[in-house]
Protein backbone atom coordinates (compact mmCIF):
# COMPACT_ATOMS: atom_id res chain seq x y z
CA UNK A 1 0.00 0.00 0.00
CA UNK A 2 1.23 3.61 -0.91
CA UNK A 3 -0.02 6.91 0.80
CA UNK A 4 1.64 9.01 -2.91
CA UNK A 5 -1.63 9.87 -5.09
CA UNK A 6 -1.27 11.78 -8.18
CA UNK A 7 -3.19 14.61 -8.66
CA UNK A 8 -7.29 14.13 -9.31
CA UNK A 9 -8.45 12.91 -12.35
CA UNK A 10 -5.08 10.91 -12.83
CA UNK A 11 -6.38 7.76 -11.91
CA UNK A 12 -9.25 8.10 -14.19
CA UNK A 13 -7.24 8.16 -17.06
CA UNK A 14 -7.12 5.04 -19.46
CA UNK A 15 -3.53 4.82 -21.25
CA UNK A 16 -3.89 5.37 -24.73
CA UNK A 17 -3.08 2.40 -26.63
CA UNK A 18 -1.74 2.50 -29.63
CA UNK A 19 -1.91 -0.02 -32.96
CA UNK A 20 -0.34 -3.61 -32.30
CA UNK A 21 2.71 -4.41 -34.60
CA UNK A 22 3.01 -8.04 -34.01
CA UNK A 23 1.00 -11.10 -33.89
CA UNK A 24 2.35 -14.34 -31.90
CA UNK A 25 3.47 -16.85 -33.90
CA UNK A 26 4.30 -14.17 -37.54
CA UNK A 27 7.76 -13.38 -38.64
CA UNK A 28 5.79 -11.03 -41.01
CA UNK A 29 2.91 -8.78 -40.10
CA UNK A 30 1.09 -6.34 -42.51
CA UNK A 31 0.65 -3.62 -40.54
CA UNK A 32 -2.34 -0.97 -41.51
CA UNK A 33 -2.93 -0.28 -37.44
CA UNK A 34 -1.37 3.24 -37.13
CA UNK A 35 -2.13 5.58 -40.53
CA UNK A 36 1.85 5.33 -41.01
CA UNK A 37 2.97 6.57 -44.62
CA UNK A 38 1.90 3.81 -46.67
CA UNK A 39 5.61 3.88 -48.88
CA UNK A 40 7.93 4.84 -45.60
CA UNK A 41 10.26 8.25 -44.95
CA UNK A 42 11.81 9.68 -48.06
CA UNK A 43 15.16 7.96 -48.96
CA UNK A 44 16.59 11.21 -48.86
CA UNK A 45 15.48 11.63 -45.07
CA UNK A 46 17.19 8.14 -44.38
CA UNK A 47 20.46 9.07 -45.67
CA UNK A 48 20.49 12.09 -43.29
CA UNK A 49 19.55 10.22 -40.75
CA UNK A 50 22.33 8.32 -41.14
CA UNK A 51 24.87 10.83 -41.51
CA UNK A 52 23.51 12.48 -38.49
CA UNK A 53 24.86 9.67 -36.50
CA UNK A 54 27.78 11.28 -36.20
CA UNK A 55 26.91 13.81 -34.18
CA UNK A 56 24.93 11.74 -31.72
CA UNK A 57 26.79 13.65 -28.53
CA UNK A 58 25.63 16.97 -29.45
CA UNK A 59 22.50 18.17 -27.91
CA UNK A 60 20.21 19.23 -30.50
CA UNK A 61 18.85 22.66 -31.42
CA UNK A 62 16.84 23.15 -28.65
CA UNK A 63 14.86 26.37 -30.42
CA UNK A 64 14.41 23.70 -33.73
CA UNK A 65 15.20 27.16 -35.49
CA UNK A 66 16.20 25.74 -39.28
CA UNK A 67 13.52 23.65 -39.45
CA UNK A 68 11.07 26.16 -37.70
CA UNK A 69 12.48 28.33 -40.82
CA UNK A 70 12.03 25.53 -43.74
CA UNK A 71 8.32 25.63 -42.55
CA UNK A 72 7.57 28.87 -42.48
CA UNK A 73 8.89 29.22 -45.84
CA UNK A 74 6.91 26.26 -46.86
CA UNK A 75 3.73 27.38 -45.51
CA UNK A 76 4.23 31.06 -45.62
CA UNK A 77 4.14 31.76 -41.93
CA UNK A 78 5.86 33.38 -39.11
CA UNK A 79 8.41 31.39 -38.05
CA UNK A 80 8.37 32.56 -34.66
CA UNK A 81 5.32 31.28 -33.99
CA UNK A 82 6.02 27.95 -34.66
CA UNK A 83 6.62 25.58 -31.71
CA UNK A 84 7.93 21.90 -32.80
CA UNK A 85 7.05 19.12 -30.46
CA UNK A 86 7.79 15.40 -29.53
CA UNK A 87 4.86 14.37 -31.75
CA UNK A 88 2.11 16.27 -32.63
CA UNK A 89 0.60 14.59 -29.35
CA UNK A 90 2.90 16.47 -27.08
CA UNK A 91 2.28 19.74 -28.18
CA UNK A 92 -1.43 18.74 -27.55
CA UNK A 93 -0.21 17.82 -23.87
CA UNK A 94 1.11 21.02 -23.89
CA UNK A 95 -2.18 23.32 -24.54
CA UNK A 96 -3.85 21.02 -22.26
CA UNK A 97 -1.44 22.01 -19.54
CA UNK A 98 -1.31 25.32 -20.21
CA UNK A 99 -4.98 26.35 -20.94
CA UNK A 100 -6.95 24.19 -19.18
CA UNK A 101 -7.33 22.77 -15.32
CA UNK A 102 -9.45 21.43 -12.32
CA UNK A 103 -13.27 22.95 -12.91
CA UNK A 104 -12.47 23.45 -16.58
CA UNK A 105 -14.36 21.52 -19.29
CA UNK A 106 -12.41 20.42 -23.06
CA UNK A 107 -14.90 20.07 -25.69
CA UNK A 108 -14.40 17.96 -28.59
CA UNK A 109 -16.60 15.94 -30.87
CA UNK A 110 -17.77 11.64 -29.49
CA UNK A 111 -16.07 9.69 -32.05
CA UNK A 112 -12.77 12.40 -32.33
CA UNK A 113 -9.06 11.81 -31.38
CA UNK A 114 -8.80 9.75 -28.16
CA UNK A 115 -5.63 11.33 -27.16
CA UNK A 116 -8.13 15.36 -26.09
CA UNK A 117 -10.36 13.23 -23.21
CA UNK A 118 -6.88 11.92 -22.19
CA UNK A 119 -5.43 15.09 -21.92
CA UNK A 120 -8.58 16.81 -20.45
CA UNK A 121 -8.16 14.34 -17.26
CA UNK A 122 -4.27 14.58 -16.94
CA UNK A 123 -4.98 18.27 -15.92
CA UNK A 124 -7.73 17.23 -14.22
CA UNK A 125 -10.06 18.92 -16.35
CA UNK A 126 -13.87 17.53 -17.39
CA UNK A 127 -13.47 16.19 -20.92
CA UNK A 128 -16.97 16.78 -22.85
CA UNK A 129 -18.13 15.25 -26.10
CA UNK A 130 -20.72 16.89 -28.29
CA UNK A 131 -22.38 14.00 -30.80
CA UNK A 132 -21.55 13.93 -34.16
CA UNK A 133 -23.98 13.34 -37.51
CA UNK A 134 -22.90 11.09 -39.93
CA UNK A 135 -19.94 10.47 -38.12
CA UNK A 136 -19.15 14.00 -38.96
CA UNK A 137 -17.98 16.75 -36.22
CA UNK A 138 -21.33 18.86 -35.75
CA UNK A 139 -20.95 22.63 -35.24
CA UNK A 140 -24.31 23.00 -33.58
CA UNK A 141 -23.69 20.59 -31.29
CA UNK A 142 -20.60 21.81 -30.32
CA UNK A 143 -21.48 25.10 -29.88
CA UNK A 144 -24.69 23.57 -28.03
CA UNK A 145 -22.04 22.43 -25.27
CA UNK A 146 -19.86 25.87 -24.96
CA UNK A 147 -20.55 26.88 -21.24
CA UNK A 148 -18.54 29.57 -19.07
CA UNK A 149 -15.67 26.70 -18.17
CA UNK A 150 -15.15 25.43 -21.59
CA UNK A 151 -10.76 25.99 -21.73
CA UNK A 152 -10.46 24.71 -24.91
CA UNK A 153 -12.08 23.12 -28.01
CA UNK A 154 -9.89 20.24 -29.82
CA UNK A 155 -11.04 19.20 -33.36
CA UNK A 156 -9.08 16.94 -35.62
CA UNK A 157 -9.94 17.64 -38.94
CA UNK A 158 -10.16 15.26 -40.76
CA UNK A 159 -10.73 13.20 -38.28
CA UNK A 160 -9.38 10.10 -36.73
CA UNK A 161 -10.96 7.70 -36.70
CA UNK A 162 -13.71 8.70 -39.27
CA UNK A 163 -12.21 9.97 -41.77
CA UNK A 164 -14.56 12.76 -42.33
CA UNK A 165 -13.88 16.52 -42.53
CA UNK A 166 -15.56 19.95 -42.16
CA UNK A 167 -15.38 22.23 -44.50
CA UNK A 168 -14.10 26.32 -44.24
CA UNK A 169 -16.85 27.88 -43.68
CA UNK A 170 -17.97 25.11 -41.05
CA UNK A 171 -14.41 25.67 -39.41
CA UNK A 172 -15.14 29.55 -39.80
CA UNK A 173 -18.81 28.94 -38.26
CA UNK A 174 -17.65 26.79 -34.60
CA UNK A 175 -14.89 30.02 -34.61
CA UNK A 176 -17.44 32.66 -34.54
CA UNK A 177 -19.18 31.10 -32.05
CA UNK A 178 -16.84 30.48 -29.57
CA UNK A 179 -15.62 33.00 -26.57
CA UNK A 180 -12.68 34.50 -27.36
CA UNK A 181 -11.39 33.12 -24.43
CA UNK A 182 -11.52 29.67 -25.25
CA UNK A 183 -9.25 27.82 -27.49
CA UNK A 184 -9.93 26.38 -30.60
CA UNK A 185 -6.74 23.73 -31.52
CA UNK A 186 -7.41 22.65 -35.44
CA UNK A 187 -5.37 19.43 -34.83
CA UNK A 188 -4.36 18.81 -38.92
CA UNK A 189 -2.58 15.74 -38.77
CA UNK A 190 -3.88 14.57 -41.58
CA UNK A 191 -3.92 17.85 -43.42
CA UNK A 192 -1.79 16.73 -46.33
CA UNK A 193 -4.13 14.02 -47.61
CA UNK A 194 -7.19 16.51 -48.41
CA UNK A 195 -8.31 16.98 -51.74
CA UNK A 196 -11.26 19.51 -51.41
CA UNK A 197 -11.26 22.93 -52.75
CA UNK A 198 -13.72 23.85 -49.53
CA UNK A 199 -11.10 22.78 -46.88
CA UNK A 200 -9.18 24.95 -44.71
CA UNK A 201 -6.53 23.19 -42.60
CA UNK A 202 -7.33 26.99 -40.64
CA UNK A 203 -3.28 28.30 -40.61
CA UNK A 204 -4.65 31.39 -42.14
CA UNK A 205 -7.10 31.63 -39.33
CA UNK A 206 -4.75 31.61 -36.68
CA UNK A 207 -3.25 34.84 -38.25
CA UNK A 208 -6.73 36.29 -39.07
CA UNK A 209 -8.82 34.94 -35.66
CA UNK A 210 -9.16 36.63 -32.66
CA UNK A 211 -5.76 35.23 -31.14
CA UNK A 212 -7.54 32.07 -30.07
CA UNK A 213 -6.96 29.34 -32.87
CA UNK A 214 -3.99 26.88 -32.85
CA UNK A 215 -2.84 24.98 -35.56
CA UNK A 216 -1.38 20.97 -35.17
CA UNK A 217 0.14 19.02 -37.87
CA UNK A 218 2.88 16.25 -37.60
CA UNK A 219 5.93 14.13 -39.51
CA UNK A 220 4.13 10.81 -38.53
CA UNK A 221 1.93 11.05 -41.36
CA UNK A 222 2.62 11.82 -45.11
CA UNK A 223 6.35 12.60 -44.22
CA UNK A 224 6.12 8.98 -42.76
CA UNK A 225 8.49 9.76 -39.90
CA UNK A 226 6.28 8.47 -36.55
CA UNK A 227 9.27 6.59 -35.19
CA UNK A 228 11.31 10.07 -34.68
CA UNK A 229 8.12 11.99 -33.17
CA UNK A 230 7.77 15.19 -34.35
CA UNK A 231 4.72 17.66 -34.88
CA UNK A 232 3.96 21.74 -35.08
CA UNK A 233 2.11 23.66 -33.89
CA UNK A 234 1.38 27.33 -35.59
CA UNK A 235 0.07 29.72 -32.63
CA UNK A 236 -0.36 33.38 -31.69
CA UNK A 237 1.97 34.94 -30.46
CA UNK A 238 1.05 34.66 -27.10
CA UNK A 239 0.29 31.36 -26.98
CA UNK A 240 3.86 30.31 -28.66
CA UNK A 241 5.37 32.07 -26.04
CA UNK A 242 3.53 29.74 -23.75
CA UNK A 243 4.02 26.69 -24.99
CA UNK A 244 8.38 27.64 -25.26
CA UNK A 245 7.79 28.27 -21.58
CA UNK A 246 6.50 24.93 -20.88
CA UNK A 247 8.33 22.37 -23.23
CA UNK A 248 11.33 20.63 -22.27
CA UNK A 249 14.76 22.40 -23.03
CA UNK A 250 15.41 19.60 -25.86
CA UNK A 251 12.20 18.56 -26.78
CA UNK A 252 13.11 17.32 -30.03
CA UNK A 253 15.78 15.40 -30.90
CA UNK A 254 18.42 16.20 -33.48
CA UNK A 255 17.91 13.17 -35.59
CA UNK A 256 13.85 14.49 -36.19
CA UNK A 257 15.05 17.51 -36.85
CA UNK A 258 17.75 16.74 -39.49
CA UNK A 259 15.14 14.07 -40.91
CA UNK A 260 12.49 16.23 -41.07
CA UNK A 261 14.06 19.03 -42.74
CA UNK A 262 14.83 16.49 -46.27
CA UNK A 263 12.03 15.13 -45.93
CA UNK A 264 10.31 18.16 -46.12
CA UNK A 265 13.09 19.04 -49.43
CA UNK A 266 11.66 15.70 -51.00
CA UNK A 267 8.72 17.06 -52.91
CA UNK A 268 9.06 14.24 -55.36
CA UNK A 269 8.62 11.52 -52.69
CA UNK A 270 5.91 13.25 -50.67
CA UNK A 271 3.91 14.25 -53.97
CA UNK A 272 4.57 10.25 -55.05
CA UNK A 273 3.20 8.95 -51.68
CA UNK A 274 -0.09 11.45 -52.00
CA UNK A 275 -0.83 9.81 -55.26
CA UNK A 276 -0.47 6.62 -53.51
CA UNK A 277 -2.83 7.16 -50.99
CA UNK A 278 -5.36 8.83 -53.04
CA UNK A 279 -5.19 5.89 -56.01
CA UNK A 280 -5.14 2.78 -53.03
CA UNK A 281 -7.93 4.81 -50.35
CA UNK A 282 -10.19 5.35 -53.63
CA UNK A 283 -9.79 1.44 -54.64
CA UNK A 284 -10.45 0.34 -50.69
CA UNK A 285 -13.59 2.10 -50.13
CA UNK A 286 -15.04 0.91 -53.53
CA UNK A 287 -14.04 -2.09 -52.39
CA UNK A 288 -15.83 -2.50 -49.23
CA UNK A 289 -18.54 -1.03 -50.26
CA UNK A 290 -19.25 -3.12 -53.03
CA UNK A 291 -18.98 -5.86 -50.46
CA UNK A 292 -22.00 -4.34 -48.61
CA UNK A 293 -19.77 -2.41 -46.08
CA UNK A 294 -20.59 1.18 -45.07
CA UNK A 295 -17.66 3.12 -45.09
CA UNK A 296 -17.79 6.91 -44.28
CA UNK A 297 -16.02 8.77 -46.98
CA UNK A 298 -12.22 9.40 -45.83
CA UNK A 299 -10.23 12.75 -46.33
CA UNK A 300 -7.25 10.54 -44.13
CA UNK A 301 -4.91 8.01 -45.04
CA UNK A 302 -7.16 5.75 -44.03
CA UNK A 303 -10.60 4.19 -44.39
CA UNK A 304 -13.41 2.94 -41.61
CA UNK A 305 -15.31 0.31 -41.85
CA UNK A 306 -18.81 -0.50 -40.47
CA UNK A 307 -19.56 -3.99 -40.04
CA UNK A 308 -23.03 -5.71 -39.28
CA UNK A 309 -24.09 -6.58 -35.89
CA UNK A 310 -24.49 -10.25 -36.63
CA UNK A 311 -22.42 -12.32 -34.85
CA UNK A 312 -20.10 -13.83 -37.44
CA UNK A 313 -19.69 -10.83 -39.42
CA UNK A 314 -19.18 -8.22 -36.66
CA UNK A 315 -15.97 -6.22 -35.97
CA UNK A 316 -14.53 -8.33 -33.92
CA UNK A 317 -14.70 -11.37 -36.06
CA UNK A 318 -13.40 -9.63 -39.10
CA UNK A 319 -10.27 -8.42 -36.96
CA UNK A 320 -9.82 -12.15 -35.83
CA UNK A 321 -10.01 -13.34 -39.54
CA UNK A 322 -7.80 -10.54 -40.40
CA UNK A 323 -5.44 -11.28 -38.04
CA UNK A 324 -5.30 -15.09 -38.88
CA UNK A 325 -3.76 -13.67 -42.93
CA UNK A 326 -1.69 -11.93 -40.85
CA UNK A 327 -3.01 -8.19 -41.16
CA UNK A 328 -3.30 -5.83 -38.02
CA UNK A 329 -6.22 -3.16 -38.50
CA UNK A 330 -7.48 -1.05 -35.67
CA UNK A 331 -10.50 -1.88 -33.70
CA UNK A 332 -12.19 1.47 -32.44
CA UNK A 333 -14.59 0.11 -29.62
CA UNK A 334 -12.69 2.36 -27.64
CA UNK A 335 -13.32 5.43 -29.46
CA UNK A 336 -17.64 4.21 -29.62
CA UNK A 337 -17.26 2.46 -32.52
CA UNK A 338 -17.33 -1.34 -31.07
CA UNK A 339 -18.98 -1.90 -35.40
CA UNK A 340 -15.92 -0.43 -36.99
CA UNK A 341 -12.68 -1.36 -37.81
CA UNK A 342 -9.99 1.30 -39.30
CA UNK A 343 -7.97 -0.24 -42.18
CA UNK A 344 -4.80 2.32 -42.95
CA UNK A 345 -3.74 2.61 -46.35
CA UNK A 346 -0.84 1.13 -47.14
CA UNK A 347 1.33 -0.72 -50.12
CA UNK A 348 -0.25 -2.04 -53.44
CA UNK A 349 0.58 -5.55 -52.32
CA UNK A 350 -1.12 -4.65 -48.17
CA UNK A 351 -4.07 -3.10 -49.93
CA UNK A 352 -4.34 -6.52 -52.28
CA UNK A 353 -4.27 -8.34 -49.51
CA UNK A 354 -6.32 -6.68 -47.21
CA UNK A 355 -8.93 -6.71 -49.94
CA UNK A 356 -8.82 -10.34 -50.60
CA UNK A 357 -9.38 -11.74 -47.14
CA UNK A 358 -12.31 -9.53 -46.30
CA UNK A 359 -13.51 -10.87 -49.41
CA UNK A 360 -13.08 -14.31 -48.28
CA UNK A 361 -14.76 -13.24 -44.97
CA UNK A 362 -17.99 -11.93 -46.16
CA UNK A 363 -17.99 -14.76 -48.43
CA UNK A 364 -17.70 -17.51 -45.86
CA UNK A 365 -19.05 -15.75 -42.77
CA UNK A 366 -22.81 -16.78 -41.89
CA UNK A 367 -25.08 -14.81 -42.44
CA UNK A 368 -27.46 -15.32 -39.75
CA UNK A 369 -29.42 -12.49 -39.53
CA UNK A 370 -30.37 -12.00 -42.83
N1 LIG B 1 -3.84 13.96 -34.15
C1 LIG B 1 -4.46 12.97 -34.79
C2 LIG B 1 -5.82 13.23 -35.33
C3 LIG B 1 -3.84 11.73 -34.96
O1 LIG B 1 -4.47 10.74 -35.58
C4 LIG B 1 -2.55 11.53 -34.44
C5 LIG B 1 -1.81 10.22 -34.57
N2 LIG B 1 -2.53 9.10 -34.55
C6 LIG B 1 -1.94 12.59 -33.77
C7 LIG B 1 -2.60 13.79 -33.65
C8 LIG B 1 -0.59 12.45 -33.12
O2 LIG B 1 0.40 12.32 -34.06
P1 LIG B 1 1.92 12.46 -33.67
O3 LIG B 1 2.00 12.57 -32.18
O4 LIG B 1 2.58 11.26 -34.19
O5 LIG B 1 2.38 13.74 -34.32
Amino acid sequence: MTSLLPRPGILDVHPYVGGDSVLPGMAEVIKLSSNEGALGPSPEAVATLAAAGRSLHRYPDGSCAELRRALAERHHLDAERIVCGNGSDQLISLLGRAYAGPGDEVLYSAHGFMWYPIVARTVGATPVAAPETALTANVDALLARVTDKTRIVFLANPNNPTGTMLPRREIERLHRGLPHGTLLVLDAAYAEYVDHPDYTCGLDLVDTAAGNVVVTRTFSKLYALGALRLGWAYCPAAVADVLNRLRAPFNVNAAAQTAAIAALGDRTWAARTLRHTWEWREWLHGHVRRLGLEAPPSWGNFVLVRFPRVPGRDAATADAHLRSHGIIVRRQAACGLPDCLRITIGRQDEMEATATALEEFMRTAPCAAE
